[in-house]
């Protein structure tokens, strides 16, 4: 089986590629792809730098160039729902792009016609996350994530995008590899360990804690292809 292991920035796809040593490298589009074998996987891994367009690319060319038949997210997510501190890991139920805006035409924020609001994570990739969480007592939160093509550092527009998308964390590229995945029916799994408050300071917050999020996803990641 081919496995996708996805990141938007260098730092958060760092700690993953250390874990596969043996690596090969290709360039393709302006992006490099990594080759691994890790159990009984061949494992593709890219991280596709910042925002929907890129990460677009990325998940696409996993799937129709690489192969990939499953697609793992690894990275780091502003905090909007205030249970959710930084260090923690939310695993996305469902994600929905909150810059995506028709209202003009009576539309709900988030839809353009015959698509849909929300792509809805894959069942049984959420179980699997949620045993791995069980067996090392790891207290994996699940909720909704929210993606547009901003750095969200200001209260009210934090408040406004928990109100209009029921969300739980917001970031810059979920949505976009979950509406690729759920169009091409490749079940996804998007997780995200917080970095930030999305308010006033989260600039100063995403510089100090980036690389120690990006680690707590990833080691979970890797956790969860040992449980695959
Ligand atoms: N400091 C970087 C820019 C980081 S953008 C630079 O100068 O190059 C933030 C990245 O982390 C995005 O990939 C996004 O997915 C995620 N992220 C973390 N906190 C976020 C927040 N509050 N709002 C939006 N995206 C956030």
């Amino acid at each position: 089986m081919k496995i996708a292991v996805m990141s938007a920035m260098v730092e958060e796809l760092t700690p993953l590629l250390k874990k596969f040593e043996n690596y090969t490298c290709k360039e393709y589009a302006n992006n490099k792809y990594y080759f691994a074998e890790y159990k009984n996987f061949e494992i593709i891994l890219a991280y596709s730098k910042i925002g929907k367009v890129n990460a677009a690319i990325t998940a696409s060319t996993l799937i129709h160039k690489y192969g990939a038949e499953k697609l793992l997210f690894s990275g780091v997510a502003g905090a909007l729902n205030s249970e959710l501190k930084i260090g923690d890991l939310i695993a996305a139920t469902a994600l929905a792009q909150h810059d995506l805006d028709i209202t003009a035409f009576g539309h709900p924020f988030g839809y353009v016609p015959e698509s849909k609001i929300y792509a809805d994570s894959d069942k049984e990739l959420l179980k699997i996350a949620q045993n791995v969480a069980n067996s090392a007592n790891i207290d994996l939160k699940t909720g909704i994530i929210a993606t547009g093509d901003q750095f969200v550092c200001d209260n009210e527009k934090k408040e406004w995008i928990r109100n209009i998308f029921k969300a739980d964390a917001v970031e810059m590229e979920g949505a976009s590899v979950a509406f690729v995945c759920d169009s091409l029916n490749i079940p996804f799994f998007i997780l995200r360990a917080i970095s930030d408050g999305a308010g006033a300071g989260a600039d100063f917050d995403f510089d100090k804690f980036l690389e120690s999020s990006s680690k707590v996803s990833a080691d979970f990641i890797i956790s969860m292809l040992d449980k695959m």
